[in-house]
């Protein structure tokens, strides 16, 4: 089997994401690859009414994001995986590990098969999305 050679990892911060980035860790180990970590910052602005998307509110948003660097941070320090490459992006969770994953030429993007998002079916929403839109090869790790 040819070896993987860079491996992105979709990081939610979820209490399973632990077991997740154990599964990466081993196969990025094993093939020697590089390893990636991305997380979204999920962000859809609802004006007063909660009926239209409101312009977003650059303070809070721009507050996210750091906080969302500083748990990655933290999170790939506490999983061993200081070496890993971190991103912290905004905007549709599956479309920008979709974008993320052709940006960095991933040959392979591990999720968890299930999150935040709810336990529909076999897979869960993103799971299912980036397995049906990635170019590579995707590894849901069971949860
Ligand atoms: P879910 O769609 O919530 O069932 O999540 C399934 C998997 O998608 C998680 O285990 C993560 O690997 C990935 N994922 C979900 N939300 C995010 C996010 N905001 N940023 C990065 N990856 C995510």
């Amino acid at each position: 089997m040819t070896p993987y050679n860079t491996i992105l990892l979709a990081v939610d911060f979820t209490p399973d994401a632990s077991r997740i980035a154990a599964r990466a860790r081993q196969l990025a180990h094993a093939s020697e690859a590089c390893l990636h970590l991305v997380h979204v910052v999920e962000h859809i602005p609802i004006d007063a009414a909660g009926e239209f998307p409101a312009p977003p509110q650059a303070d809070l948003h721009a507050e996210m994001v750091t906080t969302a660097r500083e748990r990655l941070r933290e999170y790939a320090h506490a999983e061993g995986l200081d070496d890993a490459e971190q991103h912290v992006t905004s905007g549709y969770t599956k479309q920008e590990i979709l974008d993320h994953a052709d940006a960095i030429g991933a040959d392979l993007i591990v999720v968890g098969s299930h999150g935040r998002h709810g336990l529909a079916l076999l897979l869960g929403s993103t799971a299912n999305a980036v397995l049906h839109g990635a170019p590579c090869d995707v590894l849901a790790v069971r949860l």
